[in-house]
């Protein structure tokens, strides 16, 4: 491919980045570094009454710590700005102009209710949802049924207006989509757009098709639900006289238990929406970015772990395919404990940090936390879990697991314990190898099981049934906590 590919993603600050967002993002990403392109971010902010205050700041922070800094955007410059529509209404009403000029849109004047009254009027059981198109146009208060005179002075009254694309009827448009190849439609299936509404800014139709032409655009890549906005697109860079990018639409996300992925279902299934959820959560950027290329994607092979630079080198628009890609969180998971397994010790050190803090906790130095990071890699699926399957490491138990109480807490429990503690008390070295030399003495000299005393020391020290090696840990807690923690459970249990 050539190396003018430039492409955008644009979303609308309409709420925080979810989770399909970022994938659109990340497809826009690896085909413009894969092509040696542009990647651009445009912000599509043009219908103020959907603005969410922050979801800008949002959608920046988590393109920055999934690693995809765009080329040219808001914060980022670039020789084809202002990123943001709010900032380019001047250039909007210009080429609406140039439209109404050249007869390809018209004003009108209609209410809301005028046109509720006409649908109601045309309604039928085959045509439930009439359009303003070529037919009711002909019988709606718009600059082609007025007259000129009638126009102007309704215009220069004030009136409240909106421009309106003319669609030609019975016409069949054809494009080709890279994704879901040949696409036709008829423009007699279509309404007649809104390009600027009576606020004076213009739809996300005109915008985008003028700022995708204006900032040379070479390929649009945007989810599914875009399709059926693709015909009117088409129509307006042809009015434009312009010539339109190539289009390919993403499949959709699906959701496990069918259909497509919703916020709400996704919830009710324990899958985060928004991606400050994945970053809070304490997921890593490149297991997310790999689990999402995988959505949709793959290359071809059985592999399935690639870092962003080998997704850049393996990256088609081709290998995406057409059928819904159904989100699976176990595989997400999967990848989660493939990287944070891969990094070193000292950058886990710094991720618990920064897990600790937010759960308010400080004080620990950096050997300990190292310690506690060896015990819990193994046997964790994010960073965040340290913490919270760790939290014994920073806090006795405040209580005990009651399952697992019942089932190892029995009536010479108590005495096994004592007898271990005294033992613990005058060891010479308290270190992992002699606590657990010690534990077997204990277990032996009364003629039980390793379990029977095991166990219920676990339960006492950490709260829970199972967890990592707990010599080791007892050595990390160090002695007097130990001791502590175990008369604690004596008196509690
Ligand atoms: N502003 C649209 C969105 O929020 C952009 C769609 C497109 O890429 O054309 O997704």
């Amino acid at each position: 491919m050539s190396t003018n590919v430039r492409v955008r993603f644009a979303p609308s600050p309409t709420g925080m980045l979810h989770i399909g967002g970022l994938r659109t993002a990340l497809y826009n990403y690896l085909f413009a570094h894969h092509n040696k392109g542009k990647f651009i971010l445009r912000i599509e902010d043009t219908d103020q009454n959907r603005y969410v205050e922050g979801a800008e700041e949002d959608i920046i922070t988590s393109l920055k710590w999934a690693g995809m800094m765009y080329d040219e955007g808001p914060d980022a410059g670039g020789g084809a700005g202002p990123y943001r529509q709010s900032e380019r209404s001047t250039l909007y009403k210009q080429y609406a102009e140039q439209l109404l000029k050249e007869g390809r849109a018209y004003y009108a004047f209609d209410t809301p209710e005028e046109i509720e009254a006409m649908r109601e009027r045309l309604k039928t059981s085959e045509n439930t949802n009439p359009k303003y198109d070529a037919v009711s146009r002909q019988h709606m208060t718009n600059s082609l049924t007025l007259s000129q005179d009638e126009t102007t002075s309704r215009l220069d009254s004030g009136a409240p207006y909106v421009i309106r694309l003319k669609i030609e009827p019975g016409e069949t448009v054809q494009f080709n989509d890279l994704i879901r190849e040949a696409v036709s439609f008829r423009t007699d299936d279509l309404d007649d757009q809104v390009l600027m509404k009576s606020d004076g800014l213009p739809t996300y139709h005109l915008a985008n098709v003028v700022d995708d032409h204006l900032m040379d655009i070479s390929h649009v890549i945007r989810g599914e639900e875009w399709l059926s906005s693709a015909p009117k697109h088409i129509l307006l860079y042809r009015y434009l006289g312009w010539e339109a990018p190539v289009m390919a639409h993403l499949p959709l996300i699906m959701s496990p238990a069918g259909g497509k992925l919703s916020k709400r279902n996704a919830e009710a299934l324990g899958i985060p929406v928004n991606v400050r959820d994945y970053i809070s959560g304490g997921y890593e950027p490149d297991a997310l970015i790999n689990f999402l290329a995988f959505l949709g994607w793959s290359p071809g092979d059985d592999r399935e772990l690639f870092r962003m630079q080998e997704l850049i080198e393996a990256f088609t628009l081709e290998d995406v395919s057409k059928s819904g890609a159904v989100f699976n969180i176990d595989k997400l998971t999967w990848y989660n404990e493939q990287y944070m397994r891969s990094r070193t010790n000292d950058t886990l050190v710094e991720a618990l940090k920064a897990e600790l803090l937010r759960s308010g906790i400080t004080g620990y130095n950096d050997a300990y936390l190292d310690s506690v990071v060896e015990l819990m890699k193994e046997r964790v699926s994010k960073t965040s879990d340290m913490v919270t399957q760790g939290m014994f490491f920073f806090a006795p138990p405040t209580d005990y697991d009651e399952k697992a109480t019942a089932k190892a807490w029995k009536t010479q429990t108590p005495l096994l314990l004592e007898e271990f503690l005294a033992e613990v008390e005058q060891l010479p070295a308290y270190t992992a190898v002699a606590l657990k030399e010690t534990l077997s003495q204990v277990v032996e000299r009364n003629g039980v099981g390793f379990g029977k005393l095991m166990l219920p020391a676990r339960i006492a020290i950490t709260g829970t049934g199972g967890g990592p090696d707990l010599f080791e840990t007892m050595e990390l807690l160090g002695k007097d906590e130990v001791m502590n923690r175990v008369k604690t459970a004596l008196k509690k249990v």
